[in-house]
Formats: C-alpha cells, sequence, structure tokens
C-alpha cells in the first residue's frame, strides 16, 4: 500500500508507466489522453507519471481487461492453461468459470484440478462451486454433491459462490437439498449465480427471492426486460452454439444498460480463433449501434460489480493493471494485454511459458 501511494503522489518512480494512452474511463465515460502509472502490479496513478519502464501507446485505447461472466472452459475441450493462452492474446483478463462439466464426471477432485491447472496461467480465474450436480436426479454421470460436500471447497478465496443453479423446480418447490445449498452460500457470504429460461412471474418472483444473482439464458428482450426489472443481471450471452447478443442488444438502453454483462458460455477454439472472445462481443455491440463505452462496461464494471471483484473492472488508482491496449473501439483489435502490471500478450501471441498441470 506504501509503495502504491508513494508512487501515486509522485514521491517514487512507477515500476512501469504506459504512456500516451487514450483510456477509456468506464465512471465518466469520456476518453481521457493520460498515462497510467504501475507499480507492485497494480495501478498507482492516471496523470504524467515517470517509470523505471515505460512503453509508449501511441495514441492506442486503453481499456480495462475484460470480464467473461459465464463460461465452462470444459467447453472449450483444452485445460485451463491452455484457453488462458487463446483468450488472453483476445483482451480477456478474467473469467467467470463453472466446471459444472467435469465435476459432473470426477466430482471434487475434478474441481480441485481445475483450481491448481487455473494457478499456471496469467489469465485470472473465478470458479463457481457447480451448484446442480448431477443436474437432475435421472442423470448417473457418476457424482452426487450435496450441500455437505460442498462446505470446506466453498470458502476457497478463488470460488465466488453456487453456479448457475439450474434445479429451478427445485427452489419454486423448496426442495430441502437445494435450499441447503443457497443456505450455505449465504452463511459463507458468497454468491448465487442463475440460469433460469423462460422463467417469469411469480415462479421468477420466487427464483429471486431465494437470492439468485443473474442469468445467461434469455432469449427474448421481453424475458431480459421481466428478468432486470426484478433485479436480476443480465448475462447476454455469445457462444459458439448460443448466439443470443444482437438479438437481446435491442433491448439494452441508457437506463438499463449498467445491469449487463457479456458472456460466452461455451466457446469452442475454432470460434475464438476465428472470430474472439469478448472482443468479438464488444465489436457486434458497435456493428448493433452501441454506445462502443457502454459495450466496455458491459465487459469490464459491470462484471467486476455483480460479481464483487472490486479490484479490477476500470482503469483507477488502486486496481488490479489488467489493460488491454486496442487500436480502435469499432473491430476492438487487441494489440497488447497486461495483466497484474506485466505484459502478457502481444499482437495476438500469448507471450508466457507454459508449465501444464499434472492430470
Ligand atoms: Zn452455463
Amino acid at each position: 500500500m506504501k509503495n502504491l501511494i508513494e508512487t501515486a503522489v509522485g514521491r517514487k518512480i512507477a515500476d512501469l508507466v504506459i504512456k500516451n494512452c487514450r483510456i477509456v474511463n468506464v465512471y465518466s465515460g469520456e476518453i481521457e489522453n493520460e498515462d497510467i502509472a504501475i507499480t507492485d502490479g497494480k495501478i498507482a496513478g492516471i496523470g504524467e507519471y515517470d517509470g523505471e519502464k515505460i512503453i509508449d501507446a501511441e495514441g492506442r485505447f486503453a481499456a480495462p481487461g475484460f470480464i467473461d461472466s459465464h463460461i465452462h472452459i470444459e467447453s472449450s475441450y483444452i485445460s485451463p492453461e491452455q484457453l488462458g493462452k487463446i483468450i488472453v492474446p483476445c483482451g480477456t483478463t478474467t473469467i467467470i468459470a463453472d466446471p459444472h462439466e467435469i465435476v459432473n464426471v470426477c466430482g471434487l477432485e475434478g474441481l480441485r484440478y481445475m483450481l491448481a491447472a487455473a494457478k499456471r496461467t496469467k489469465l485470472n480465474v473465478i470458479f463457481a462451486m457447480p451448484s446442480c450436480v448431477p443436474a437432475t436426479d435421472f442423470e448417473d454421470t457418476g457424482a452426487i454433491i450435496n450441500a455437505e460436500d460442498m462446505e470446506e471447497l466453498m470458502a476457497n478465496e478463488n470460488i465466488f459462490g453456487l453456479g448457475e443453479f439450474m434445479n429451478v423446480p427445485g427452489v419454486i418447490n423448496c426442495d430441502e437439498k437445494a435450499l441447503k445449498k443457497i443456505a450455505l452460500a449465504k452463511k459463507l457470504g458468497k454468491l448465487i449465480d442463475g440460469h433460469a429460461p423462460n422463467l417469469t412471474g411469480k415462479n421468477l418472483n420466487a427464483y429471486i427471492s431465494a437470492g439468485i444473482l443473474g442469468d445467461h439464458e434469455c432469449m427474448t428482450v421481453e424475458e431480459m426486460q421481466e428478468k432486470i426489472s426484478r433485479g436480476m443481471y443480465i448475462l447476454i450471452r455469445e457462444g459458439s452454439a448460443c448466439h443470443n447478443l444482437r438479438g437481446l442488444l435491442k433491448g439494452v438502453t441508457e437506463r438499463n444498460s449498467r445491469r449487463m454483462l457479456l458472456c460466452s458460455d461455451d466457446r469452442q477454439p475454432k470460434t475464438i480463433f476465428d472470430e474472439g472472445h469478448i472482443n468479438n462481443h464488444l465489436k457486434i455491440c458497435v456493428e448493433e449501434g452501441l454506445d462502443a463505452v457502454t459495450a466496455i462496461q458491459m465487459a469490464t464494471l459491470n462484471a467486476s460489480e455483480a460479481f464483487r471483484l472490486f479490484d479490477r473492472g476500470a482503469i483507477k488508482p488502486g486496481s488490479r493493471a489488467d489493460i488491454v491496449l486496442l487500436k480502435d473501439l469499432k473491430d476492438f483489435k487487441v494489440e497488447k494485454v497486461f495483466i497484474g502490471g506485466e505484459l502478457v500478450a502481444e499482437n495476438r501471441k500469448y507471450l508466457p511459458e507454459i508449465i501444464p498441470q499434472d492430470i
């Protein structure tokens, strides 16, 4: 903290200064021509600074690192380390990952592997505790996880809470096992993410009344509007199979945009290589007429607030130095990516060496 304050106030030289940036300010909506000073992996200040190391952004846009608010790593068919290698160069610096596919088969051992493997990528991976293993009582994929089994790992700092709560009838009908899981999350001060396709009216009220935060299953603007009105966050999905973004953007307004997040759910390497990741979502937003800074807010600040990741999601003093340098705010071509103040990707290439986790 002391180092950061000394740098911010100008008594100490920053570790790194990114000069000549056009900073996307997700609080004011303005673009600022300033330097970004970084010390100990965090942003110390915005203004004019000197640094031990200087990188000239040459007028590039500097945006906060993008956050994918809901993804299943397993759907990419590659490990967390390898997924980091292909999405970090697209400007994604944090993902909220629900490992419910591996946990359905391997149980909590699968989650432990994912936690260990995620430490071997620069990408920040915040995990969900899979909430519905098995997805229904009729399935016999291998594992059964009840509230009692979850307690120890749920307290892990890299686990935000329960992932998409698919057992909607369980919540609405007050199934004891389902409610116990939600009660556990609440007891530990954790969040509960949702999954509620076509849920409406009193059933939606009941589901939200249990404390469920968001939904990524909206197919229509009407469905999205009702869920927003009842206080949910909407995670707008654009993956390899599901394409909800262009349709739902028709319902994004100046008044409700701060309740919108962007996610991929399932995105395969071919889609990532061909189109990109959250940077492609942003490109689509702008193509559909949304203001570029509003789109960036959805991919950064909104996600950080919804998932209480208050140390990221904006370029501000004290935040993690997760920064993306972009050529423009139209095609969202990512040129450089910094995570924790380290240059980790340049011109679509991931720079660090990867040592894979043993399985
Ligand atoms: Zn999902």
